[in-house]
């Protein structure tokens, strides 16, 4: 879908069921991520259609050398994965709050990707899958999947996580709303999965897939044996 025309298409967005809308200027899905990227020279994947219906909801977070070292924090929400660049990483101290920059959408393939995006491309630098599992509403209910997106429009984005590193309950909180990059504080809750003084980031240091640490990304290395990783 390439429009070219600048014509704003009146109210057809307006019928969407919650009162917040998510974004304004909602372009195609997946628009910006595609137009930032060079898909002949990064192997990053360009995402299929969006939206497939799927029983749980996949989170996962990338540690991502580019000219800055962060992390990149995505849930995937209809269809797509919501994503936050976080400087520091998480903390699972519940009294350390770590600013997240939200980006353009990513594509649920996104989620396996471990490799090194070419220099000059956008993002050039090595990322690292550091951790991935599935996430979900704080409480049960009938539509989580609801209650998760009225979170994320209202900026208030309370979620729990299931992963292999991160666990418990976690909330995002919008600290500025911002034309292009809203920011948020990404805290963790006080639960069994919190640890005061913890410094998760520099505990966990090589690939939650694969066991390898960034130089072994970037050096192309081959995965280590599940045993190596696991004594990682
Ligand atoms: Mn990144």
């Amino acid at each position: 879908m390439t429009k070219k025309s600048a014509k704003r298409e009146p109210a057809k967005k307006a019928s969407s069921k919650s009162a917040a809308p998510s974004r304004p200027a909602a372009t195609e899905p997946l628009g910006e991520y595609r137009r930032k990227r060079d898909f002949t020279k990064t192997s990053e994947p360009a995402g299929a259609a969006t939206s497939r219906r799927r029983k749980t909801l996949a989170f996962v977070i990338q540690k991502h050398a580019a000219s800055h070292l962060h992390f990149d924090l995505r849930l995937e929400l209809d269809g797509v994965m919501k994503s936050w660049a976080v400087p520091k990483g998480p903390s699972i101290d519940p009294g350390v709050k770590r600013l997240a920059m939200e980006v353009e959408d990513h594509p649920i393939e996104y989620n396996r990707f471990e490799g090194t995006i070419p220099k000059g491309e956008y993002g050039g630098g090595t990322v690292m899958l550091w951790d991935q599992g599935t996430y979900t509403w704080h409480e049960r209910d009938p539509d989580p999947e609801q209650r998760l997106r009225d979170g994320y429009a209202s900026g208030d984005f309370k979620f729990v996580l299931k992963g292999k590193r991160l666990g418990g309950s976690w909330v995002l909180v919008r600290t500025r709303r911002g034309e292009k990059k809203p920011q948020w504080l990404l805290i963790k809750h006080r639960d069994e999965f919190a640890e005061q003084g913890a410094d998760i980031v520099a505990q966990e240091v090589t690939s939650v897939t694969t066991g390898r640490s960034m130089e072994e990304i970037a050096a192309g290395k081959p995965r280590r044996s599940s045993r190596s990783a696991r004594q990682a």
